[in-house]
């Protein structure tokens, strides 16, 4: 085993720059070339975590195994890399405060006045350095969220300074991704604010050891030399990210730079053998070459940004690819249906999905969307709210129960189809109580679930706070509804099936968390299938 080496990556000129498919990407060449690599992503802003962030601020809220709600970016790690992130990889300022606020009251900084420096920016160097202590990874890449010269990502950058000083300059550099904006009058691309935000990192005392230019056009030498020379950074280390059709053409892009081989060299570390990236290949091969097209609807309250379903989104690709079909997602706002025709919203969809979500707004269209599913035998797929509506969406139309709800929508319900926990009734923080991360379910035998999965125990991350209510499941067996995954210690029903229906399943957990290119999820890849032979047949 090495000694752990630090990548750092910082942003310039404008934020979503993609640092993290650039981390991502970096990291799978390193991989593909023997080493062992994790992702961190500090946040900063004050959450304690995303948790309790709306989906519009930042997106989706990434579960690991452990249970951490995490930035979404943790999802791009993992689909890259197919290795589970924890809640060391993603730290936010929030945190950081939070716990050097309860060390101050437990007294340990004996009686010293608690500053940024050195307090916070210690507890941040003591995260960066956390994973690699772990003495699982040759490779620790650190994304600094934000903006170099924000205010609040200063402490971040100092702390880097600090490393980079401590470990010396063969054990920890900086990648910094800046924008080459094209000026189409001119028609050229300009240089002008790389050089303003590697003078603005330089003035915190951090030099860039590795420029990655975002651009739309080809860098030529002129402007490679003249970004050398202004920015201190060997030519060899200037590496173009050109626009490209997928993030999963990234990895391919770095490897024709050479970024892997300037931080390897940069950290003097051996090259071994070209990157293999053949199994990433074959996937873009079968991704950019379909055989057919289908349209999946995702029916949500946030689709305006579609980055607040962006696993969902990536699972339907990897397993598309699996499939060799694109699959065109129509994003269906789950209010839409409230108040529109819902066989002119949906009929032209191969499948529906009903997403996650929180709170009543739109919960009646996707009841909706349950019901013209599940009538029209069109595949259906409820992810964690998404199933809690097909159990709701049967209870009133075969049941007959005309008000069964969630009590997290109708609080008095005279039909509690789904309901809180005993355990969720006495908390009343909100960030960090639902039941988070991985759990066990046994799958039962016969069931569509049991084929897909080829197992008879599977784990899966969770993220909500409400339940089945199991008071209901006979009656609901009765009716032609299934259970077919249960929590072996707490006999929580975590997947439903409609046995009659080609292919109807909800499933409690989240499955897209879980998805990644060379490990597409088995559920979605059975989905996308029995959507293309829905399609194939029917149309
Ligand atoms: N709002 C539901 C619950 O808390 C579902 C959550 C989700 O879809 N992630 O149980």
């Amino acid at each position: 085993m090495l000694k752990t080496k630090y990548i750092f990556v910082t942003g310039g000129v404008t934020s979503s720059l993609g640092k993290g498919i650039i981390a991502a990407s970096l990291a799978k060449l390193l991989q593909g070339k023997g080493y062992s690599v994790t992702i961190q992503k500090l946040d900063p802003y004050l959450n304690v975590d995303p948790g309790t962030l709306n989906p519009y601020e930042h997106g989706e809220c990434y579960v690991t195994d452990d249970g951490a709600e995490t930035d979404l970016d943790l999802g791009h790690y993992e689909r890259f890399l197919d290795t589970p992130t924890s809640q060391a990889n993603n730290v936010t300022t929030g945190r950081i405060y939070q716990s050097v606020i309860n060390k101050e009251r437990k007294g340990e900084y004996l009686g010293k006045t608690v500053q940024i420096i050195p307090h916070i920016t210690d507890e941040i160097k003591q995260r960066i350095q956390l994973l690699g202590k772990t003495g699982k990874f040759d490779i620790v890449i650190t994304e600094i969220g934000g903006t170099v010269g924000d205010i609040e990502s200063l402490p971040y950058v100092e702390a880097v300074r600090q490393l980079l000083w401590e470990m010396g300059h063969e054990n920890a550099i900086v990648i910094h991704l800046t924008l080459l904006p094209y000026l189409q009058t001119s028609g050229e691309l300009k240089t002008k604010p790389t050089q303003h935000s590697v003078k603005s990192l330089m003035q915190s005392g951090v030099t860039p050891d590795v420029l990655v230019c975002r651009t739309q056009y080809h860098v030529n030498d002129e402007i490679r030399n003249k970004l050398a020379l202004f920015c201190n950074v060997q030519k060899e280390a200037i590496i173009e990210s050109i626009d490209a059709e997928t993030i999963y053409d990234v990895p391919g892009l770095m490897l024709e730079e050479g970024l892997d081989e300037v931080v390897l060299k940069k950290l003097k570390l051996p090259h071994y053998t070209k990157s293999n990236l053949d199994k990433w290949n074959q996937f873009l091969t079968k991704y950019k070459n379909p055989k057919n097209e289908i349209t999946v609807g995702l029916i949500g309250k946030y689709v305006e940004l579609h980055d607040a379903y962006k696993s969902i989104v990536e699972s339907t690709i990897h397993a598309g690819a699996e499939n060799e079909v694109k699959v065109n997602i129509k994003w269906i706002h789950s209010e839409d249906l409230e108040v529109e025709n819902v066989p002119n919203i949906l009929k032209e969809l191969d499948g529906v999905i009903v997403a996650p979500g929180f709170g009543s707004r739109g919960i009646e269209g996707k009841v909706k969307a349950v019901q013209y599913a599940r009538e029209n035998k069109i595949p259906f797929f409820g992810i964690c709210l998404g199933m809690q509506m097909a159990v709701i969406e049967y209870a009133r139309n075969v049941l007959g129960y005309k008000d069964a709800n969630s009590t997290e929508m109708d609080s008095s319900t005279s039909h509690p189809v789904i309901d809180l926990m005993e355990s969720q009734k006495e908390i009343t923080n909100k960030g960090g109580t639902m039941r988070l991360g991985a759990w066990e379910c046994v799958l039962k035998p016969n069931s569509l679930v049991s084929k897909i999965y080829e197992k008879k125990s599977i784990k899966e991350r969770h993220r909500h706070r409400y339940e089945f209510n199991n008071k209901y499941l006979h009656e609901l067996e009765k009716a032609g509804m299934r259970a077919t995954g249960f929590n072996p210690e707490t006999e929580l029903v975590e997947i439903i099936e409609v046995p009659e229906h080609p292919w109807f399943v909800g499933v409690q957990y989240h499955p897209e968390y879980k998805s990644t290119v060379l490990n597409p999820h088995p559920l979605f890849v059975d989905f996308i299938k029995a959507s293309l032979e829905y399609s194939l047949t029917n149309k």
